[in-house]
């Protein structure tokens, strides 16, 4: 399957709406279609309670969490307000003003963050299965290259790059440039295609793995992502930490959720099987949605983000007419191919 990727390297922060518009369905964003657990807003309306309290001047008990999970020391791992946080947090700190190299189109928030911090955003375009291009990255890196992407699964795309590639390309990057290696939907990968994230990490020194609960855990609303990597990469991250920047419900939010696992894996499952039952039908009716590895599908143009709109189904749009929609809610995948069908 070969599909044309928009390459769009405009930031929407201008453009974007402060509130969003009435939708039938809101698929614009990538979210988790179900609530929290009740186990989880038992634990966050605990910690509510507290709430007339600072939380801790810098995160301590969070990264601890996170580290023990993930198999690491606590000081390997910096908290902030979203991977987004935690990655303008990792770019001010390594970025100086230079060059982020990233597959294009990506995570809308690497575009606004570099604009925002004065780094500049070397765009490369997806290859036709839309994964990230790791040989023409290679290339585009030069002396003034500070950070690099990559994102596993990609967003908008789903695509996943071979763990032998990224591997190859890991022993290709100078060291003095930081990889940001972007695990925002890794719960939704299946094993087969899950990195040993650790064994990447003893071997290198500039790499940093970043994740979040928005999505698999579907805590968006709380915030709440991290990185972690080398002590000596993670203690120059930290040097940027906001005092009192995580709030005290992030900590009782993640502590239930990892006691939740077996519920999440489930919504996990269902989620996927949305997916992939809503592509088998995109594909059926001629749409060249590519796999997807994560918890939205990209639905290349021209006409289907016009279809959508139409449809009062918020997707995000890209300029060549392509839409990418969160997926998971049964009725509004029906809403989707309802809206679709006919284009192709
Ligand atoms: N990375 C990628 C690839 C994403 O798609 C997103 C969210 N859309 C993020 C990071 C940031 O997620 P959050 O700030 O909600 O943790």
């Amino acid at each position: 399957m070969t599909i044309g990727f928009t390459e769009d390297t405009r930031s929407s922060r201008h453009h974007r709406r402060q509130t969003r518009p009435p939708t039938r369905f809101d698929l614009s964003l990538s979210e988790n279609p179900f609530p929290p657990l009740p186990s989880v807003l038992r634990a966050v309306n605990q910690a509510l309670v507290q709430a007339n309290r600072y939380p801790e001047f810098l995160p301590r008990e969070l990264p601890e969490i996170i580290a023990r999970r993930v198999g690491v020391h606590g000081d390997q791992v910096v908290v902030g307000s979203g991977a987004t946080g935690v990655a303008m947090q990792i770019m001010q700190a390594v970025g100086d003003g230079a060059e982020i190299v990233a597959g294009m189109p990506t995570f809308d928030g690497y575009p606004i963050i570099a604009e925002m911090i004065g780094m500049t955003l070397v765009p490369v375009p997806l290859d036709a299965a839309g994964n990230q291009d790791l040989a023409a990255t290679r290339r585009a890196i030069d002396k003034r290259t500070a950070v690099v992407v990559v994102c596993r699964p990609h967003n908008p795309t789903g695509a996943v790059v071979p763990a032998d590639e990224l591997k190859s390309f890991l022993n290709a990057v100078p060291n003095r440039v930081t990889v940001i290696l972007d695990e925002a939907y890794a719960e939704f990968l299946g094993p087969e295609d899950r990195v040993d994230t650790l064994a990447l990490l003893r071997k290198h020194s500039n790499l940093l793995v970043l994740r979040t609960f928005s999505k698999a855990y579907g805590l968006a609303g709380l915030r709440i992502g991290y990185a972690y990597g080398r002590r000596e990469l993670i203690e120059r991250v930290h040097r940027l930490q906001l005092p009192f920047g995580v709030s005290a419900t992030a900590v009782a939010a993640v502590s239930a959720s990892y006691a939740a696992q077996p519920e999440l894996a489930a919504r996990i499952r269902h989620i996927t099987e949305e997916r992939e039952s809503l592509r088998n039908a995109l594909l059926a009716c001629g749409h060249a949605v590519p796999r997807s590895h994560a918890n939205f599908l990209y639905l290349p143009g021209p006409g289907v983000a016009t279809a959508l709109r139409r449809a009062q189904i918020a997707a995000k749009a890209y300029p060549d007419g392509s839409a990418r929609i969160a997926v998971g809610d049964r009725e509004a995948g029906r809403a989707v191919l309802a809206a679709v069908a006919g284009l192709r």
